[in-house]
Parts: C-alpha cells; sequence; structure tokens
C-alpha cells in the first residue's frame, strides 16, 4: 500500500488569539479608516508602521493595500514614467511585471540561476538599459546582495527590492529590504504574516518615504503617521504627488501587530519544516536541491527542487503521480500558467528576448508551499512521497 498524505497545502494557521482581540477592538469602536482617531489616539495603522519600521531597523514605514501596490508605489516614488524600462527577474510571480506594467513602463527581464536566484552577470550586461532594477527574492532566494549592489551603485541604478518570500530573512545578517532604495512587503494570506491582503514598504530616503505616503492617499493628513519624515519634506512634493489611494487599514493593521512580535519564532518553525523536507529529498537520483549559501537566511515557507533536463512529459508523470498521493508541486515550466505559477514569456503584455539558458533551469522548477500547519512527521512523509515518485519515473 502507497501512503498518502491528507494534509492540505494551502491551510494557514488561525489568526493568533490577540491579533483576534484586537481586530474586535477595532470593529467595536468602528474608526477603521487609519485617518480616523479620537484626539490624541494613534491609528493601529500608524503604530504598525512605527512597530515594522523599527523591527527592520529603518527610518520610514509605509503599510499598504497589498504587496502589488507597495511595488508600483515604489517604482512612482522613483519617478519610473511611462515607457521607461525596468529591470527585473524572469523567474518571479505575475505581480511583479505586473507593478512595472501598471505605471505604463517596460518589464526587461534578467535571467535565473541554477540557485534560482537573478543572473548576475545577465544583469551587469543588462545594467545600462534602465535606471531601476525591480529585484525579486523570488521564493525566497537571496543572490549575492553585495555584489548586486556594487554593481547597481557604481551603474547608478536603483534598487527596489520584493520581499513577498523574504520578510524574516537575511544576508551577511542585514535584513532582506534593507539593502536596496527601498524594500516591499505582502501582508497576504499566503506570505509570512497574514492579514488576507496587505503591504509594507520601508525606506530610509525621506523623500521616498514622503512621496510614497502622499502616493497612498495620506490626504494631507501625513503628520499622523509616525514612521513618516518630518512635515517640512511633505512641503516639497505635496503639490506635485498625485493620489492613487492605496491605504491600509485599521483592521488589518490590529491582526499584523501581534503576528509581525512572532515573526522570529515563526521563521523557525518554518526552517524546521524545510530542512526536514530537504533532508528526505537529498540524493534523490534525477532531483537537484537548491543549495542555500551561508551568507543567506532563509525562510522556508515554500521549497523548491529541479527536475533539470527532464521531458516535460515525465515531468507531468511526476506531478500526477504526486497528485494521485496528496502532494501538490507547482510546476514553473509549464507551457501555460496555472494558478500561482508563470514565467516570463507568458506575460504577453510585455516584450522579451529568448533566454535559452533560463528556460532550461525555468523548465525544471518544482514547487512546494510549506504551510505551519504541516508537522514534522506530514514533512517527511511528503518527502518519503516526492522521492519514491521522482525516483520511479526517473528509472522508467
Ligand atoms: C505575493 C507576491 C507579491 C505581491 O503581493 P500581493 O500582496 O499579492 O499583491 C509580489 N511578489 C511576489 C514574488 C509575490 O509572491
Amino acid at each position: 500500500m502507497n501512503e498518502i498524505f491528507t494534509g492540505s497545502f494551502t491551510q494557514q494557521e488561525p489568526i493568533p488569539e490577540d491579533a483576534i482581540e484586537a481586530a474586535l477592538n477595532v470593529l467595536r469602536h468602528g474608526r477603521l479608516h487609519r485617518y480616523n482617531v479620537l484626539p490624541g489616539e494613534l491609528s493601529e495603522t500608524a503604530v504598525l508602521e512605527q512597530e515594522f519600521a523599527a523591527q527592520m531597523g529603518a527610518k520610514y514605514c509605509l503599510a499598504v493595500s497589498s504587496g502589488g501596490y507597495a511595488l508600483a508605489t515604489a517604482l512612482r516614488a522613483v519617478d519610473v514614467k511611462p515607457g521607461d524600462p525596468v529591470l527585473t527577474n524572469a523567474f518571479t510571480l505575475a505581480p511583479v511585471p505586473g507593478s512595472i506594467a501598471s505605471v505604463g513602463a517596460k518589464p526587461v527581464f534578467v535571467g535565473v540561476t541554477e540557485a534560482l536566484t537573478i543572473d548576475l552577470d545577465d544583469l551587469e550586461a543588462k545594467l545600462d538599459q534602465a535606471k531601476v532594477l525591480m529585484l525579486s527574492h523570488m521564493r525566497g532566494h537571496l543572490c549575492d546582495m553585495d555584489r548586486l549592489m556594487q554593481m547597481c551603485d557604481a551603474a547608478g541604478v536603483i534598487v527596489i527590492e520584493d520581499c513577498a518570500h523574504t520578510m524574516g530573512a537575511a544576508w551577511r545578517g542585514q535584513l532582506s529590504g534593507r539593502q536596496g532604495a527601498i524594500g516591499c512587503y505582502s501582508c497576504q494570506t499566503y506570505k509570512h504574516v497574514n492579514s488576507g491582503e496587505g503591504g509594507l514598504l520601508i525606506t530610509d530616503s525621506p523623500e521616498l518615504a514622503a512621496k510614497a505616503t502622499m502616493l497612498s492617499g495620506s490626504y494631507m493628513l501625513y503628520e499622523r503617521h509616525l514612521a513618516a519624515p518630518d512635515p517640512e519634506v511633505f512641503e516639497q512634493i505635496k503639490y506635485t504627488t498625485p493620489n492613487v489611494s492605496g491605504r491600509m487599514d485599521n483592521l488589518r493593521a490590529a491582526i499584523l501587530r501581534p503576528q509581525l512580535r512572532d515573526l522570529d519564532q515563526q521563521v523557525q518553525r518554518w526552517n524546521e519544516r524545510y530542512d526536514e523536507i530537504e533532508r528526505g529529498l537529498r540524493e534523490t537520483p534525477g532531483l537537484t536541491i537548491v543549495e542555500r549559501p551561508d551568507d543567506e537566511s532563509y525562510v522556508g515557507s515554500s521549497i523548491q527542487f529541479l527536475l533539470l533536463d527532464w521531458t516535460p512529459e515525465r515531468i507531468a508523470e511526476v506531478i500526477k503521480r504526486c497528485a494521485a498521493r496528496g502532494v501538490e508541486l507547482k510546476w514553473f515550466g509549464g507551457a501555460e500558467p496555472s494558478g500561482f505559477t508563470s514565467r516570463y514569456d507568458s506575460w504577453r503584455y510585455a516584450d522579451s528576448a529568448p533566454m535559452p539558458a533560463s528556460d532550461r533551469i525555468l523548465a525544471g522548477i518544482m514547487d512546494m508551499r510549506v504551510p505551519l500547519t504541516f508537522s514534522l512527521d506530514d514533512c517527511r512523509q511528503i518527502a518519503r512521497i516526492v522521492r519514491a515518485e521522482v525516483s520511479a519515473v526517473y528509472q522508467s
């Protein structure tokens, strides 16, 4: 009898009780809008920004309606204009090129390596094509951030970091999102904190923070922020920065604050699960483990492995067999975007030149979510199933 996994790859943990209490408190007083405060009252949203800025060691923080909105706001804040080229990863998710398209700009895709990070040689060759890099730390893999920042600084290219999968991760001890000019995070259900939808943006630049705040729709109420620059900075930009409403509300902020306090502990729990699955997959014939560099502290909220140079038919067979045993694998190489997967040439609104070396890797990327509702036993079982099915197809 083949063992079958019966857990759900999309089931989160419940919202913590103290977060539920805080949410109920907001519901009971009814002041959900972030600027709707009693005299002397601090809104949940403003306090969330203050706390997240402190947690990240950033000067400024802005809470917004989604991760994708944070990315688009960052692009607007650094003055990306319609028609401008913006460098970005070929291996990422749809909201990243989508944010570039949303400001009328054009993604210029940069290749992916076997480490699933941006190809720094390809980036170096393309640095003269744009003034901004939207760097997606896709699936939590951090590239050599020292080399990347050195290259971009030397070329005068502004780096915006998409940290949707790296909230709590670090490169050589520096938290992810602190290397570039702006770091953007998602608080959507499948990320590292869960308010259904939501985003956070951090920066040390007073000008970028002021512009982002105006852009998010601050109705000139920016003095009610606790992690924003001084009013004088707003004076410089307030008449020339449009309102593109995308604020966070107090209900979401109330839910997020207790979760952010638990982040380090959650990261540890994710990594226990990740490491268990990785251990179980090592030395499976035909399967390539994605090795993590020593300089990277990751958050194992998902795991990837490669079936490099496998035919699409055999990969499809592995997916089918694993699915029959309850294990949901996502395949980034599929010809059509499905669910949360997609690849650069499926975003047909953006031109892309073929990238054969990246195509080879994308075609072999297998991806699995690792929700915290999995026990360590679940993780061992999942690894046994994947190992058995990959081996069976490989040897057939
Ligand atoms: C989820 C995600 C985003 C955007 O987040 P939303 O909150 O869903 O808009 C951006 N980049 C990546 C890589 C993501 O996975």
